[in-house]
């Protein structure tokens, strides 16, 4: 049989997903597996990791590596696409970890990488919100901000594979620390885990609200789901709460359409399902701060979730396998 299958890798910090697609761009058997990353074991041991869930996966549809032409790879970066390394992922306590090599040496399949951004944009841009569009962004909102841009439907990559870190870009000069040694990071005020912590001070500082009682009034047990329970109820501080949420995302937003101008930004990650809360003000401050025009079409809503990575890496390899026909 010839090789007509690709497999595709997300590499996230607390776990890796993996499915097969064929080559129209369909999971196959809708089937995608995970496995636990379990960072704490160190780089060898993830990459391990990786190897035996991408072996399950060829175990579970029955196919050999000589059916399959090649491996897309996401990751969180920063990375050096070009030599295929993850130059260094915290969460992942890897440094300068050659995975295309280590891939191609174990899989003898030509492989992809790339960050889960870009390949987010490029998920959308090929198959999902943005299909009709050329030029746009793509931001997901989850437990830090990420981003990518595309350009006449290419990935934009920049001069050293750093573009699209939307997450870094400040909104306050005189703001929060970053970890990344800058302050006021637009990620500090607008991710999930910036509104965790909110929700935690407040918690802790008294505040009233169903959201703590929700959660048992345990710091610890507060999540997201939480807060979609409140504002669903009418509960005052989480509609206000969402509210800031969408002040910052407009801001946020509002540079970015104000650099780039693009055709639509699509917003990913867990906190789109709280849009309804939060819509209205996000394009109510987007309005205010933009020069372009910006209408209803302007900000999408990834639809693909949490496979919008793999989706990205399929399309990545599946070009570049087919560019080297
Ligand atoms: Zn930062």
């Amino acid at each position: 049989m010839a090789a007509s299958y690709y497999l595709t890798l997300d590499i996230g910090g607390t776990k890796i997903s993996a499915a097969l697609f064929t080559r129209y761009g369909e999971i196959a058997g809708d089937i995608v597996l995970t496995a636990k990353t379990e960072t704490f074991r160190g780089e060898e041991a993830v990459y391990r990791n990786v190897r035996n869930l991408l072996n399950e996966l060829l175990m579970r549809h029955q196919l050999e590596t000589g059916e399959i032409l090649g491996i897309g790879v996401g990751s969180p970066g920063p990375l050096d696409t070009k030599r295929g390394i993850i130059l260094h992922a915290p969460l992942m306590k890897w440094r300068n970890f050659p995975v295309l090599d280590r891939l191609t040496a174990d899989f003898n399949l030509p492989a992809r990488l790339d960050n889960d951004g870009n390949l987010g944009a490029l998920a959308e841009q090929r198959r999902g919100a943005a299909i009709d569009l050329r030029n746009i962004l793509y931001m997901t909102v989850s437990t830090g901000c990420g981003g990518g841009i595309l350009i006449n439907g290419e990935i934009y990559r920049g001069a050293n594979d750093g573009a699209g870190e939307v997450g870094h870009m400040s909104i306050d000069p005189e703001g929060l620390e970053c970890p990344c040694g800058s302050r006021g990071c637009f990620e500090l005020y607008a991710s999930g885990t910036a509104l965790l912590n909110t929700m935690k001070a407040d918690m802790a500082a008294g505040k009233k609200s169903r959201v703590f009682t929700l959660a048992g009034n345990d710091g610890e047990k507060l999540s997201g789901y939480h807060l979609d329970e409140a504002a669903a109820l009418g509960d005052t501080y989480a509609l206000a709460l969402y509210r800031k949420e969408g002040y910052y995302l407009g801001v946020g937003l509002a540079n970015l359409f104000n650099l780039f101008d693009p055709q639509a930004i699509v917003l990913g990650g867990g906190i789109t399902k709280g849009r309804r809360f939060f819509h209205q003000t996000m394009m109510d401050t987007l309005k205010e701060r933009c020069e372009q025009p910006i209408n209803d079409d302007s900000v999408r809503y990834s639809e693909m979730n949490d496979r919008v990575v793999l989706y990205g890496a399929f399309f990545l390899i599946r070009e570049y396998v087919e560019k080297r026909i």
